[in-house]
């Protein structure tokens, strides 16, 4: 039988919560002095979708992030994306547009979702609800509002991306 993988790659600005992310879900745990993991490049976890096992692989960037050093290497093959900017970022927030074209540039056009993540801390929002609700609309893609500190909707990012690509 033929195994599904599908790599994912998550990126955002330094600091919105990818590393968090990527741990939250494929490790269950949560810290909130993360550290970036050097020589990691990814973690797996396999979930089932129509009845199918499907592995998915979340990519670290590692914090290469911050210098607008991210390799080839690290988009090679990727399937799926995560937009991600933290609701207590403003310039996160307005990072995303680029984002989306650097990974179009590398990959094409791929399964995408923009994620708001840190809704824990709404009270300390830079971003309105309308102001990510249009940006998600005009970028063509879905937004999803997570916590990866609370653990709220991470793992339905990741089973939305997986049925896109298991639908193409
Ligand atoms: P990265 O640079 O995008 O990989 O971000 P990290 O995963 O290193 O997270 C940056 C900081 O944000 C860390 O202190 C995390 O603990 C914290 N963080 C991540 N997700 C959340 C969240 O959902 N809520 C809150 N309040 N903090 C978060
Ligand atoms: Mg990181």
């Amino acid at each position: 039988e033929l195994e599904i993988a599908i790599k994912v790659v998550i990126v955002g600005n330094g600091g919105v919560g990818k590393s968090s992310m990527i741990q939250r879900y494929c490790k269950g745990i949560y810290t909130k002095d993360y550290k970036k993991t050097i020589g990691v490049d990814f973690l797996e976890r396999q979930i089932e979708i129509d009845g199918e096992d499907v592995r998915i692989m979340l990519w670290d960037t590692a914090g290469q992030e911050e210098f607008d050093a991210i390799t080839k290497a690290y988009y090679r093959g990727a399937q799926a994306c995560v937009l991600t900017f933290s609701t207590t970022d403003r310039m996160s927030f307005e990072a995303i547009k680029d984002w989306k074209m650097k990974v179009e540039n590398e990959c094409g056009e791929i399964p995408t979702v923009v994620v708001q993540n840190k809704i824990d801390l709404m009270d300390q929002a830079v971003v309105s609800p309308e102001e990510a609700e249009t940006l998600s609309r005009n970028l063509g893609c879905r937004l999803i509002r997570t916590s990866v500190k609370e653990d709220v909707n991470v793992a339905s990012v990741f089973r939305y991306l997986a049925t896109k690509c298991h639908q193409i």
